[in-house]
């Protein structure tokens, strides 16, 4: 269900949409095309309908606009399009100017997200809920996870990984000092995925690095931005950019790449410190180190994030630094080209984004990786949340966990 467009976004949107040719070159590039094998599905197929609306020949109470919905926000067609079109801003501006209606659950996660307060309140009742012995029996796969369906079976997946634990404001190096870093980690990584933001803490201090967190936790704002709430998603990026500009000398690193490339992207904060993405961070800094990496023997599935190939365009990071630890068998997780995450989508249409890994199961149970990694979190958490579902029993981890654990004996 859409509400009624407020035309404030109109001409920057039409003229995003002028510069398509309608050339198709994008459609095999679309993990929603490939999926459905249906125009209506694909990039082109959006943007003439977004065309069709914006002009005013079609009426957005009248039609069906799931299809605008449905778009994962991969990029993987602006990556390819010949024409530059600028196809993340025309979606963008367009469930902007729509502003599609958010479910209660859905509602309150982007609320929380937004507030410290909020996410405070709702970890309290996550540690009720964890201390209650609740998430043991929905995590065993009993009576109740069988009554989870769609949006709260997805939201479980999210707790799965949650601690109610505080991280300190500043870590301190434990090896010869080589200065002092920043490191984003945005508004779920210290609640949702304490335990990457821990082992790359580990690896960083290892190296001789003083790691800093902004406290209260920020948010980057990609979710509010893609989302229908651009204004929002603006306001949050501005307030985290500003926590991360007082002290301009360090360092900044961001765990998450979708979180690096949206602080990043735009001019509007001119003075703003460039984020790099931990990964590149690491690749430079690990090069000289040879020593102390244990070998690793297993064979390890690697995902990539359509956010570091389609936005950082560092994805080859990521494999060379499994590549400093011997033993591994690295192998490329088959996805359409994004696993159907897509930020919040995998809570609000968990069936649709679930779609997106029917092939990657059926790889997997003829693969049988030890490990699956993912350097994004929502990634992480939607993948894992199949792999439960499916009872195949295979981690999903942070390839920086696996770094970690490899570096056990040098940090
Ligand atoms: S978005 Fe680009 S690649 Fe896709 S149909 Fe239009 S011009 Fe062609
Ligand atoms: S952003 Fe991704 S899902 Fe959306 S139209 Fe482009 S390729 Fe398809």
């Amino acid at each position: 269900m859409i509400n009624l467009m407020r035309h404030s976004n109109l001409q920057q949107i039409l003229k995003g949409c002028d510069q398509c040719v309608l050339c198709g070159l994008c459609l095999p590039h679309c993990p929603t095309y490939q999926v459905e094998h249906n125009e209506c599905e694909s990039p082109r197929g959006r943007i003439v309908l977004i065309q069709a609306l914006m002009q005013g020949n079609l009426d957005s109470l009248k039609i069906d606009l799931s299809s605008l919905e449905h778009c994962l926000l991969c990029r993987s067609c602006e990556a390819v399009c010949p024409s530059k079109v600028p196809y993340g801003e025309i979606i963008t501006l367009t469930r902007d100017e729509l502003s599609p209606k958010k479910s209660r659950l859905v509602s309150q996660l982007m609320d929380a997200v937004a507030e410290p307060q909020q996410m405070q309140q709702m970890l309290s009742k996550l540690k009720l809920y964890k201390k209650s012995g609740l998430q043991k029996l929905v995590q065993a796969g009993g009576l109740l996870s069988g009554l989870l369906k769609g949006e709260l079976r997805a939201a479980e997946g999210l707790l799965k990984h949650a601690s109610v634990e505080r991280l300190q404001d500043y870590y301190p190096a434990k090896s010869e000092f080589q200065g002092d870093v920043q490191l984003f980690v945005g508004c779920m990584g210290e609640s949702f995925d304490q335990q990457t933001v821990r082992d790359a803490i580990a690896l960083l201090n290892g190296l001789g690095f003083g790691v800093k967190i902004a406290h209260p936790a920020s948010c980057c704002g990609a979710m509010h931005h893609h989302n229908g709430e651009i204004n929002k998603g603006s306001e949050l990026k501005t307030i985290s950019l500003s926590r991360l500009t007082n002290d301009t000398t360090d360092v900044v690193l961001g765990l998450a790449g979708s979180c690096v490339a949206r602080l990043n992207e735009g001019s509007e904060e001119a003075s703003a410190p460039s984020i790099i993405e931990i990964t590149d961070f690491l690749v430079e800094n690990l090069a000289k180190v040879t020593e102390g990496i244990s070998v690793v023997n297993k064979k390890v599935a690697v995902h990539q994030p359509c956010s570091n190939k389609n936005l950082l365009n560092n994805f080859d990071k990521t494999i060379e630094l499994l590549n400093k630890i011997s033993g591994l068998e690295l192998l490329t997780l088959p996805t359409y080209g994004c696993c159907g995450a897509s930020g919040i989508h995998m809570v609000s249409d968990a069936e649709h984004a679930r779609k997106f890994l029917a092939d990657t199961v059926e790889w997997l149970a003829v693969e049988k990786p030890d490990l699956i990694v993912s350097q994004n979190m929502g990634c992480m958490f939607h993948i894992s949340s199949e792999m439960t579902r499916q009872n195949m029993g295979i981690e999903v981890i942070h390839p920086l966990s696996l770094l970690r654990s490899a570096f056990a004996d040098k940090i």
